[in-house]
């Protein structure tokens, strides 16, 4: 490893953060966190126990009325010093997620923006919540509607974008006046505790923000979601997980916000500018090796374009660099360990065996590290694993189709919901477009969706609620209603 590399990880904490201490585990045992384009540890940190998830709720609770009470400009200045605290710190940041999450530097530094971005927005969202006072309609009161902080919240994250998903989460949740607990994918946990340091740095209070990192998901977050004192679960992750927490939630009536799996479609019409169908293409599927849930999953071409479609992206592919993400030009860093190879590696298999055409890759590379081909499969046939399972890896699935109900009938033909992407040059056809796909998001000849200013969140079984945009800060807010006597009468 490198000089810079072992510098900035003598920097990372490596010990929960509990209460503003930093603190060991109490399981005696701990989490060793890889570069999954070498295979090698890059640092030993806590692993807590259910005792410290309960000490971090703790925490949290004794943290939250002194929190809420804060002045919002005081809690709005707060995440403001911690996105300029970011913008001098974007180089160890990126490098951080590049050594434990493997994308490539250029792509980790715009996560660092785009993270930052919701210390930015949210930092002006705090002063901007609003109510509203008036008569009722009867004329005898005066009806006044306020929003108040929900309480201890539970943020659970996944490792595929360490900090953006972390600050996504806090920013809106400090802006309210919520206190969190937060507990980081252990496969990438570095980014979040680095994270919390700067926090500190911000000047943030005590027990306003608790990290457990640990390798027992489930039985640290079971007591912490059935605690009464918890007021808020907010997950991002696979639907099967967010279907089992929302089971758990139930208990106590938890308002949750879930963003889930996606299986996005990209749809191409025969009228579409097809260079920069291309462009968004290649933006939609191999930003973030593949591993988004906003990838493009599905790429629903018109019969008369697939060929030049499908003969454009697989030269393009083959442009791409395969390496590991710290390395200059690299542009396809590693999937996140042997699984995720296996499970892109099964799902190409499956489409070959079922007719599809391998055109590009459709193998693993050999290690160190868990790098597989960027691969491109055309001709898929209806019923391939590939069209229902999220990919999460840098493999391009083309199915054509013949008009626009058959394109709109295979872009639904998923339980998810989540975003989609159409190529038109037909202004109407694209606004027909915006009604008829069932996603919570879409874009309209452009690859790439995500904005802090903007609300991220899915439709079906892709989730509940929306995380950014001025809709953000009210998954962290609840509405009261009071009414008073009409003051004249
Ligand atoms: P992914 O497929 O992206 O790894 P997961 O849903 O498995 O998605 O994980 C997302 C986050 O949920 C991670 O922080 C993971 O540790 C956490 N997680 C996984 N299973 C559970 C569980 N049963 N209870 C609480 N958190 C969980």
């Amino acid at each position: 490893m490198s000089s810079p590399e072992s510098a900035l990880l003598a920097q990372v904490p490596t010990q929960l953060f509990i209460g503003g201490e930093w603190i060991d585990s109490t399981s005696g045992r701990s989490i060793d966190v890889h570069d999954p384009a070498t295979g090698s540890t890059l640092l030993r940190i806590a692993d807590a126990s259910p005792a410290d998830g309960a000490a971090a709720l703790d925490a949290a609770v004794g943290a939250q009325d002194a929190w809420a009470a804060t002045a919002p400009r005081v809690r709005g200045e707060i995440l403001r010093r911690a996105f300029d605290l970011l913008q001098e710190r974007v180089d160890e940041f990126a490098l951080l997620m590049t050594l434990e999450m493997g994308k490539p530097l250029a792509e980790a530094r715009g996560e660092v923006t785009y993270g930052g971005e919701f210390l930015r927005w949210f930092s002006e969202e705090a002063v901007r919540i609003q109510g509203r006072y008036g008569r009722n309609p009867e004329g005898t009161g005066r009806m006044i509607v306020t929003h108040l902080p929900v309480g201890p919240s539970f943020l659970i994250t996944p490792w595929n974008f360490p900090l953006a998903m972390a600050t996504r989460k806090i920013a809106p949740a400090l802006a309210a006046g919520c206190t969190v607990v937060i507990k980081p994918a252990e496969l990438t946990p570095l980014t979040t505790l680095y994270f919390a340091r700067l926090l500190e740095d911000a000047g943030l209070p005590k027990g306003v923000v608790n990290v457990v990192t640990t390798s027992t998901s489930k039985e640290v977050s079971g007591p912490i979601i059935a605690d009464p004192r918890l007021r808020k679960l907010s997950f991002t992750g696979s639907t099967p997980v967010g279907v089992a927490l929302l089971k758990q939630a139930a208990d106590t009536v938890l308002r949750t916000s879930m963003e889930l799996g996606g299986n996005a479609p990209f749809v191409v019409f025969e009228d579409a500018d097809l260079d920069k169908a291309v462009d968004g293409a290649m933006l939609a599927k191999f930003r973030n090796i593949g591993e988004a849930c906003t990838a493009a999953n599905r790429f629903i071409v018109h019969e008369s374009v697939a060929d030049d479609f499908a003969a454009r992206i697989a030269e393009r592919v083959r442009g791409l660099t395969i390496g590991r993400g710290t390395e200059e030009g690299v542009t396809i860093g590693p999937l996140i360990n042997a699984g995720a190879v296996d499970k892109a590696h099964a799902l190409v298999t499956d489409a070959v065996a079922r007719g599809a055409t391998l055109v590009e890759g459709g193998s693993a590379i050999d290690g160190p590290g868990t790098f597989y081909a960027p691969t491109v499969l055309t001709g898929v046939a209806a019923g391939s694993d590939i069209l229902r399972e999220e990919i999460f890896g840098p493999v391009v699935s083309i199915i054509p189709f013949t008009d626009e109900a058959d394109a709109v009938a295979k872009a639904n033909d998923t339980e998810y919901g989540l975003v989609s992407y159409v190529f038109t040059r037909d202004l109407a056809r694209g606004q027909r477009l915006v009604e008829s796909l069932h996603t919570g998001m879409m874009g309209l000849n452009v690859g790439v969706v995500s904005n802090a200013a903007a609300p991220f969140g899915g439709v079906k079984q892709s989730g509940i609620g929306r995380e950014g945009g001025a809709e953000g800060i009210h998954e962290y807010l609840e509405t009261k209603y009071v009414l008073t006597p009409d003051p004249f009468a």
